[in-house]
């Protein structure tokens, strides 16, 4: 049909009606919506059966710590690495790192599911590859790749000795007198450190559904970022020998379920995927690396892939598309400059609107012929198709999934009620019991709450003020940087910053901003850097309107974690400083470059400690 757009008249050709696809969009939306939206869910501390501690490292004594230090890390996943490495590179060397994990790596240290695989290319994924003379050997790495990267980066920057491993974090106390931070731990460790970079990762905290008699369940039952191999037998890699005579459940099929399938339906006697809502599957195309191609790269290749694949996800015309991927197209398609002959630009803005969300349902039709082209069952296939905006959930990409649902040993179970309740030898969903052996929880990580709820303790800063109060209605922030009342208290994660689908590109421009400015501070005996209530009101206050076309995209969605689970004033995308990432970082670079520190106040030292 023809759809004419409502101000200048533009006529778009699409094979669907988009009243018809909005009207869908909406009913599957109700069909989900919770009253207790993010509260639906527990950690799984909350279910004594389910186990938190930590399958990959066994626990190891030492002594307690005491030390007064230039920098404490909270958090040694890719944003602590990150900061240690490039403290080191600013000639920094007197800093604590402090991990809850047995080694580096945060998600990719916890999260070792089979066919865990990271679905952003590799070689700008991946960071430092040029600092540290490595090229991954595929496009798409798998979990162990990374983890073992993030084990290099840990000892090319002799990290290793300056972390405090399987170690938690309980308070972090600002000391006015000293223009320090005091830190303890559950090792009752001591530490005093100028500077505190905080780095804990927005997915820390496992969840389950908070679903009837979770904890009566006699078989084996772990999330999957606590996988059983001692259960399962096999690794990352498959072979899940221990699981041919078992009925396995998997519950979520978001970006990890998706991933897990294919391995448990190869393995499993029986495997039901309990599915509240589908996803969007798209193919995902690995290969390896070609090492003609590694061989040849030269001095700067990883910077210039960066910003490349930066540029054309922002919309910033490249001569050439070198990541050429999935997100590299999708960015651009969902513009929908590809349905009309007219520069997108040239439109009303209300036009521009209205032909995206055409060119989203494009892309929408495109994953359900996909699934009919995958799913040879066509009540199944039915089942598979995700209807909701292109982004209201993370899409995920896999080129076994859906063909998993042909085997005669896997079932979808497909209910947007999802599990209603657990027995003691099954899960009932539909009103129908499925007895099981082993239920796996795919459902994901706790969002929503302020940083400090998720990390298990609180920053107090200056005049008692609590960070938890502070952030309790959004993250107060300078750049998303620096905190008013929170002196050299550094946010390393995702706060007030752009940001677009490379997280570890963001955590290390991040990481380096954050540690030439603490490198300033050292070399010009600074002992506090606090921003101005005026300049970061202002920041927050931009960052708040940038957010308005997200959070009016986001209010329409299915819920999911990007949406708050229908309380889109809880979404996870809510503290991002909406604007093209380049610019962002120009603009940085360009604050730091002027030496003037706009918006933040060096105070001298007051203290010398010995
Ligand atoms: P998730 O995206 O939050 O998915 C959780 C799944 O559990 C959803 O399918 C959800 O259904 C389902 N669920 C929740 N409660 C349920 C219930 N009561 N009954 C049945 N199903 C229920 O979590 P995730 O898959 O672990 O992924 C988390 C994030 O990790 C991703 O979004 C991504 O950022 C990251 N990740 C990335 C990669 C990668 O390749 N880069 C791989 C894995 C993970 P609803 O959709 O209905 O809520």
């Amino acid at each position: 049909m023809t759809v004419t757009l409502p101000v200048s008249g533009t006529t778009v050709a699409v094979e669907f009606d988009p009243v018809e696809v909005g009207q869908r969009y909406v009913s599957e939306r109700a069909k989900r919506i919770r009253k207790e939206n993010l509260g639906q869910f527990q950690g799984l501390t909350d279910v004594v059966e389910l186990d938190d501690s930590d399958p990959w490292t066994p626990r190891s004594e030492r002594q307690s710590v005491t030390e007064t230090l230039e920098v404490a890390i909270l958090g040694g996943g890719f944003g602590g690495l990150l900061a240690g490495a490039h403290l080191m590179r600013n000639g920094v060397t007197d800093f604590r790192i402090i991990e809850q994990g047995g080694d580096f790596g945060g998600t990719w240290y916890w999260n070792r599911y089979p066919g865990v695989q990271c679905d952003v290319e590799s070689h700008v994924y991946l960071p430092l590859l040029e600092e540290t003379g490595y090229v991954p050997t595929k496009r798409y790495a798998d979990g162990a790749e990374i983890f073992e990267h993030a084990q290099r980066i840990g000892a090319h920057y002799e990290l290793y000795p300056a972390t405090l491993f399987q170690t938690n974090v309980t308070s972090v106390v600002w000391i006015e007198d000293q223009q320090r931070w005091e830190i303890r731990t559950d090792r009752d460790d001591l530490l005093h450190a100028r500077f505190v970079l905080r780095a804990n990762g927005p997915l820390n905290k496992p969840q389950v559904p908070r679903v009837p008699g979770i904890a009566e369940f006699t078989g084996r039952i772990f999330h999957t970022s606590r996988w059983d191999y001692d259960y399962t037998g096999g690794s990352p890699a498959g072979d899940l020998v221990g699981l041919h005579d078992k009925r396995v459940a998997i519950v979520g099929t978001g970006a990890t379920g998706v991933q897990a399938v294919p391995f448990l339906a190869e393995d499993a006697k029986e495997l039901f995927v309990v599915q509240r809502t589908p996803s969007v599957v798209g193919a995902r195309n690995n290969w390896l690396t070609d090492p003609q191609w590694a061989a040849n790269l030269g001095p700067g290749w990883q910077y210039d892939r960066h910003h490349n694949f930066l540029s054309v996800l922002n919309g910033h015309h490249q001569d050439e598309n070198l990541v050429d991927d999935i997100w590299t197209h999708l960015m651009p398609a969902l513009s929908g400059q590809h349905l009309i002959d007219v520069p997108i630009e040239t439109l009303p803005v209300e036009d521009q609107m209205a032909l995206a969300a055409i060119a989203d349902m494009q892309l929408m039709r495109e994953i359900h012929e996909r699934v009919d082209d995958e799913v040879a069952d066509p009540a199944t296939a039915a089942a598979l198709k995700p209807w909701f905006g292109f982004l209201c959930k993370r899409p995920t990409f896999n080129d076994e999934y859906l063909a998993a649902f042909n085997k005669p040993t896997v079932h979808l179970v497909a209910a947007p009620d999802g599990v209603e309740s657990i027995t003691p030898t099954g899960l009932v969903v539909n009103g129908q019991h499925y007895e099981v052996d082993c239920i796996v929880f795919a459902t994901g990580f706790e969002t929503g709450s302020t940083p400090t709820d998720r990390y298990g303790y609180d920053i107090i800063g200056r005049d008692a003020l609590s960070l938890r109060t502070h952030f309790s209605d959004g993250a107060k922030t300078l750049h998303g940087f620096f905190t008013y009342g929170f002196p050299n208290f550094i946010e390393l994660g995702l706060s007030q910053n752009a940001y677009v689908v490379n997280y570890t590109y963001m955590l290390d421009r991040k990481a380096r901003h954050a540690a030439r400015v603490v490198a300033h501070a050292q070399g010009a005996g600074i002992g506090t850097v606090e921003p101005t209530l005026a300049a970061q009101n202002e920041w927050v206050e931009l960052t708040r309107q940038s957010g308005q076309q997200r959070l009016a995209y986001l209010s329409n969605c299915t819920p999911g974690y990007y949406s708050g689970q229908g309380d889109v004033s809880r979404g996870f995308f809510n503290d991002v400083h909406n604007v093209s990432e380049v610019e962002f970082w120009d603009m940085i670079d360009t604050w730091w470059a002027t030496g003037e520190f706009e918006g933040l106040v060096l105070a001298p030292a007051t203290t010398t400690v010995v």
